[in-house]
C-alpha cells in the first residue's frame, strides 16, 4: 500500500453527493481494471472508486463491495447465480432481435456472451432513453434473479435480464452478462478488494494517512473478515466506528462461521520435533472425513459449517439433532462454537470407516431417518463459549474449555484422542496407532504461547500424514487450467491436464505441471463432461505459462485435483515460484489421487506453499 500514489483517479461517470451511485461507474472500474494485470494499478482503481463513494453516498459501498467480488452475500447464506449459457444466449437473443443461432456462434467465436450482448446492444436503435441503472438496481435484481424459484421462475429471471439490458448503456450489458455468469474476467480478487476497502476507508476517515495506518487498516479488515466473513457487517462496522476500531466490533459470533484454521506440512518426526524444540506440544489423531465447524446459537439453534464456509445444516441432520445432547447438563451454555471433523462410523462394529465412506452420503435435503452413513463427530477445539470468543486463549484453555463444556457420548461425539509427548519413540508408536484406527496420522499442536489463528495456515499447526512422508510430506490440490486431447483408449476424452498452483500475491495462475497418470476411464468421462462446458477460447491474463507446455484447450478455473508428487524440481517450462527462482518449481511424476470439490480456486495450493515444499525438499537433499 505504502507504494501507491495519493493522486486521485477520477470517472468521467457523474457521481453526485446523496444520490444512489451509478452502475455505470462500477462498469466504468471493471474496464480500467481489466485493461491491466498491474495489481497495484488495480488496486488504485478500485481503492479509489471505493473512497469516491465513501464521499458521496457510503450507503451503497457494500452492494458495490458485492458487485466488486461478483456475488451477492457471504458465502454461508448460498445465494448463487452462475446462471447458464442457454438462457443467458435465450435472453440476449430475445432482447437484441438477433437469433439464438446468431448469438451461439457468435459465443463460439469469442467465448464471452458479455461482449456479445454489448455489441448487440450497441448497434441497437433505443427509441426511448431510458433511466440509466444505479447500483441498487442492479444489485436488487441480481439478487431477485438468483431467489427466483417455482414454475414461472425461468421467465421471471428472464424478464428481470431483459430489463437491465434493454436500460444498459455503454459497457454494461457486458459486465451485467459476466456478472449474470459468475464470472466477472477482469482479474480481480478478493484480497485485492479487501486491501482496497481498507485503504478507502483509512483514507476517508484520517486527515494524515501514513504508510503505519495502511498497513494497520489492511490488517485489521483482514482479521475481521477471517473471524465475520460478512461484508455487510465488516463494511458498516468500519464506517460506524472506524476501520482501525474493527477488532472492538467485529468479533466472531455463533451462526456467522468464521475462516477455519490450518495446518503446514511437515515430513518426519524428526522435522516435528525440529520446529518444535522448547515448546510444550500436543498430537492428536488427524481424522479423515469432512471439517464441520459446528454453531450453538443463542436462540437454540444449530448450524454445522464446512471448510468453506459453506451452511451443511441440510446434510447434517443427525448432528443438528444431537448437538445439545453433547453439552454437560450442570454447565449452562447458551452458546457456542466448535471445531471438529465429521467422520463416517459404523455402528456395529464401533469404528471409523473411511473417508470415501462419507461422500456416498447425500448432500441435500437429507432426511434423518433415510441416513445410512452414520457420523461420529471428533471435537479438537472451542472458539466461542456463550458469546465470548476464546480463540485469543492458547489451546491448553481451550482445549481444558472443551473438556468441561462438553461430554463424550461414545460413536457420535468424542474429543479427539490426543497425547502430549516430546518422546521420538512414543510419538511413531501413537502416529502407527493413529492409522491403525483408520486415520491419516497425527496434527501436531504448540499447546501454551498460540491463539486460534482464523485462515492461517500456520506453524503452530503441523500436520503429519503417514501415506505421505515417502514424498514431500503432503498432496497438493492443483488448479485444472487446460488439457491435452487423448490418444488411443483415450480418444474422445482428454488424455492429460495442465496444473497450476495459485499465487496469492499477484492473483495469478502458475503453472507447474502436466499430469495424464492416475485416471480410470470413468473418471476421465466424467472430468470431460464437467470440463468441457467449460472450455474458454484463449488463456487468461492471469494464467502464467510457458509457450511450450501450451494445452490443446483452455479451461475456466473451476476445478482443483489432489495430486501426489514423488518430488519437485526446478524446470525452464513450469512458472510456480518463478518471482523468486527464475524458473519455476514442478512436480515430478504427479498422480491424481481425486477430485476436491470442497475447496475453492482461492483455496489451492498456493505457488508459496510449492516454493516451501521445494525449499524443505532442497534442505533435505
Ligand atoms: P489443507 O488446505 O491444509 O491442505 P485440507 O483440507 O487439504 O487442508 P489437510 O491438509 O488434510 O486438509 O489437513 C487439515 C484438515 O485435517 C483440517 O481441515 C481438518 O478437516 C482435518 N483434521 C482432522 N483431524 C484434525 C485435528 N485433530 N485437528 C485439526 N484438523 C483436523
Amino acid at each position: 500500500l505504502s507504494k501507491l500514489d495519493s493522486t486521485q483517479t477520477k470517472l468521467s461517470t457523474k457521481m453526485e453527493q446523496n444520490k444512489p451511485i451509478p452502475y455505470a461507474a462500477v462498469v466504468e472500474v471493471f474496464d480500467k481494471i481489466e485493461s491491466t494485470t498491474k495489481r497495484l494499478e488495480i488496486i488504485k482503481y478500485t481503492s479509489d472508486f471505493f473512497l469516491q463513494v465513501l464521499q458521496t453516498n457510503p450507503d451503497d459501498l457494500v452492494q458495490i463491495t458485492y458487485l466488486f467480488i461478483n456475488r451477492l452475500g457471504p458465502d454461508y447464506e448460498g445465494l448463487e447465480l452462475g446462471l447458464g449459457e442457454t438462457i443467458l444466449i435465450k435472453t440476449i437473443s430475445e432482447s437484441t432481435g438477433k437469433s439464438t443461432a446468431q448469438v451461439k456462434s457468435k459465443y463460439r467465436e469469442t467465448g464471452d456472451l458479455g461482449l456479445i450482448a454489448l455489441q448487440a446492444r450497441s448497434v441497437q436503435p433505443t427509441m426511448f432513453k431510458p433511466k440509466p441503472l444505479t447500483v441498487s438496481t442492479v444489485f436488487n435484481n441480481l439478487k431477485d434473479i438468483a431467489t427466483a424459484s417455482g414454475k414461472d421462475s425461468q421467465s421471471k429471471k428472464i424478464n428481470i435480464i431483459k430489463r437491465m439490458l434493454t436500460a444498459s448503456q455503454g459497457l454494461e450489458a457486458k459486465f451485467l452478462i459476466r456478472s449474470l455468469e459468475s464470472k466477472l474476467r477482469i482479474g480481480l480478487a478478493e484480497k485485492t478488494v479487501l486491501i482496497s476497502l481498507a485503504k478507502a476507508l483509512v483514507t476517508f476517515q484520517n486527515k494524515k494517512v501514513s504508510t503505519d495506518l495502511f498497513v494497520k487498516a489492511e490488517e485489521k479488515i483482514r482479521d475481521a473478515f477471517c473471524q465475520v466473513p460478512n461484508y455487510e457487517v465488516i463494511v458498516k462496522t468500519a464506517i460506524e466506528y472506524g476501520v482501525l476500531e474493527l477488532d472492538k466490533h467485529c468479533t466472531l459470533k455463533p451462526g456467522i462461521p468464521l475462516k477455519p484454521m490450518l495446518a503446514k506440512p511437515t515430513k518426519s518426526i524428526t522435522e516435528v520435533l525440529d520446529k518444535f524444540t522448547g515448546e510444550d506440544f500436543t498430537c492428536e489423531y488427524k481424522y479423515d472425513g469432512e471439517r464441520a465447524q459446528v454453531h450453538l446459537l443463542n436462540d437454540g439453534n444449530v448450524r454445522v459449517y464446512s471448510r468453506n464456509s459453506e451452511d451443511m445444516s441440510q446434510r447434517y441432520p443427525d448432528i443438528i439433532d444431537a448437538v445439545k445432547g453433547f453439552l454437560k447438563s450442570n454447565v449452562g451454555t447458551t452458546s457456542l462454537i466448535l471445531d471438529c471433523e465429521a467422520v463416517a462410523w459404523s455402528r456395529d462394529e464401533n469404528k471409523i470407516l473411511p473417508f470415501q465412506v462419507l461422500t456416498t452420503r447425500k448432500r441435500k435435503d437429507v432426511d434423518i431417518k433415510d441416513i445410512k452413513v452414520q457420523v461420529c463427530l471428533f471435537a479438537f477445539d472451542i472458539l466461542c463459549l456463550n458469546d465470548e470468543p476464546v480463540i485469543y486463549k492458547p489451546l491448553k484453555e481451550r482445549r481444558e474449555l472443551l473438556y468441561k463444556t462438553l461430554q463424550e457420548v461414545p460413536g457420535k461425539f468424542q474429543f479427539a484422542t490426543s497425547k502430549n509427548t516430546s518422546d521420538m519413540e512414543e510419538l511413531q508408536q501413537f502416529l502407527d496407532q493413529s492409522v491403525k484406527d483408520s486415520c491419516e496420522g497425527l496434527m501436531v499442536k504448540t499447546l501454551d504461547n498460540d491463539p486460534y489463528r482464523p485462515s492461517q495456515r500456520s506453524n503452530s499447526w503441523l500436520k503429519l500424514k503417514k501415506d505421505y512422508l515417502a514424498g514431500v510430506g503432503d498432496s497438493l490440490d492443483l488448479i485444472v487450467i487446460g488439457a491435452y486431447y487423448g490418444r488411443g483408449k483415450r480418444t474422445g476424452t482428454y488424455g492429460g491436464f495442465l496444473l497450476g498452483s495459485y499465487n496469492q500475491d499477484s492473483e495469478e495462475i502458475e503453472t507447474c505441471c502436466k499430469i495424464g497418470t492416475g485416471f480410470s476411464d470413468e473418471i476421465l468421462k466424467t472430468l470431460y463432461e464437467k470440463l468441457s462446458k467449460t472450455e474458454i477460447d484463449i488463456s487468461k491474463p492471469y494464467v502464467k505459462y510457458d509457450s511450450s507446455a501450451e494445452p490443446d484447450v483452455w479451461f475456466e478455473p473451476t476445478l482443483l485435483f489432489e495430486v501426489l508428487t514423488a518430488d519437485l524440481s526446478l524446470s525452464p517450462v513450469y512458472k510456480a515460484g518463478s518471482s523468486i527462482y527464475g524458473r519455476g518449481i514442478s512436480l515430478r511424476f504427479p498422480r491424481f489421487i481425486r477430485l476436491r470439490d470442497d475447496k475453492n480456486i482461492e483455496d489451492a495450493t498456493s505457488s508459496e506453499q510449492v516454493i516451501d515444499f521445494y525449499e524443505r525438499q532442497a534442505h533435505r537433499q
